[in-house]
């Protein structure tokens, strides 16, 4: 592993983790912690620029994973963050906390589980009152279960996965829209597949969509307040949703080999993109979906 993501020139095909994955399962959510190998969340390569200073961000599902790659980025970028996620997972956030105020940056814990309404008004209410304000929503929580037949698949898991991927960014952002100042930007965590769905996952997928339309939407009724929105839409990410269910267990030896790229991403390479479409750079680019998927078309 490189000391940093920008020092030197590498095949991409060769960087990160590229051999098999070993077969594993844990209860949803999961502990990153306990995974092998750990996913890289860029705890070692993320280098900041103070391209966020002074900012304040919200990161649903930001203990493992994408969420917690991109908590770390914003952290060294300068921004301040709160971070969500369920209680059960609080040895990965107890870590993130860790490493954070090691490197003296702020981080609040907001622990809560979004497929309640009252729960995402609450976890808003309160990242508003540690951080004294916000400017930078990433709604990036998620749940994903593979089941082969629509026959097989429980009323219970269709809502729950609607409720957890998509209603909470409704309820989320109708929360904190009127402490969001112009200039504030959100990103929702969208995916591959959106446009290219699994037959397996025939809930999750259309969530995905779902949230492809909310963010083009949103974009366009935000965008007179100056807020601007897009979606981040990853490919096949080697973290803790894949090894809970979100894939069968036969499938994860080989999770990502098929990309053009020939591997699974890892959370790290999700990071800077996140971070651009927060920051001030990235601000003529509203209502678009950017993919990190290894060469995958959206
Ligand atoms: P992850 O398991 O590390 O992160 C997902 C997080 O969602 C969990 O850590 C958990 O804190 C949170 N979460 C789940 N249910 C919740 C609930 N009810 N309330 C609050 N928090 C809840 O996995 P990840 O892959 O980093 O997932 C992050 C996002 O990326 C998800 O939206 C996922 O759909 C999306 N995504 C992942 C991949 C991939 O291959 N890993 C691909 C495309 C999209
Ligand atoms: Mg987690």
């Amino acid at each position: 592993m490189k000391e940093a993501q920008t020092d030197t020139l590498e095949n991409p095909r060769k960087e990160y983790y590229r051999g098999e994955y070993p077969e594993q399962h844990q209860e949803a959510p999961g502990i990153e912690g306990k995974m092998d190998p750990v996913p890289d969340t860029g705890e070692k390569s993320y280098r900041g620029y103070g391209r966020l200073k002074g900012r304040k961000a919200l990161i649903t599902g930001g203990d493992s994973g994408i969420g917690r790659a991109v908590a770390i980025a914003c952290s060294r970028e300068g921004a301040d963050i709160a971070v969500n996620y369920l209680d059960v997972e609080q040895p990965d956030a107890n870590s993130l906390k860790k490493l954070i105020e090691e490197e003296n940056g702020k981080i609040a814990l907001v622990p809560g589980d979004v497929s309640r309404e009252e729960n995402c008004r609450e976890i808003v209410r309160q990242a508003l009152e540690r951080l004294g304000g916000l400017d930078i929503l990433v709604l990036n929580a998620g749940t994903q279960t593979a089941v082969k037949s629509i026959e097989d698949l429980p009323t219970e898991q269709l809502v729950h996965t609607f409720a957890t991927n998509v209603f909470s960014m409704y309820w989320i952002v109708k929360e904190a829209l009127p402490r969001l100042p112009a200039g504030a930007a959100i990103i929702t965590t969208a995916s591959i597949e959106a446009f290219q769905p699994n037959p397996f996952l025939l809930d999750y997928a259309a969530t995905k969509s779902a949230i492809v339309g909310f963010t083009r939407a949103l974009s366009k009724q935000l965008a007179k307040k100056g807020i601007r929105v897009n979606a981040v839409a990853p490919g096949p990410v080697w973290t803790a949703l894949q090894v809970t269910g979100g894939q069968f267990p036969e499938n994860i030896p080989s999770f990502g080999k098929d990309t053009p790229l020939g591997r699974a991403g890892q959370p790290a390479e999700l990071a800077p993109v996140y971070v651009f479409l927060a920051s001030g750079e990235a601000s003529y680019i509203t209502g678009q979906i950017v993919g990190v998927t290894g060469g995958e078309l959206l």
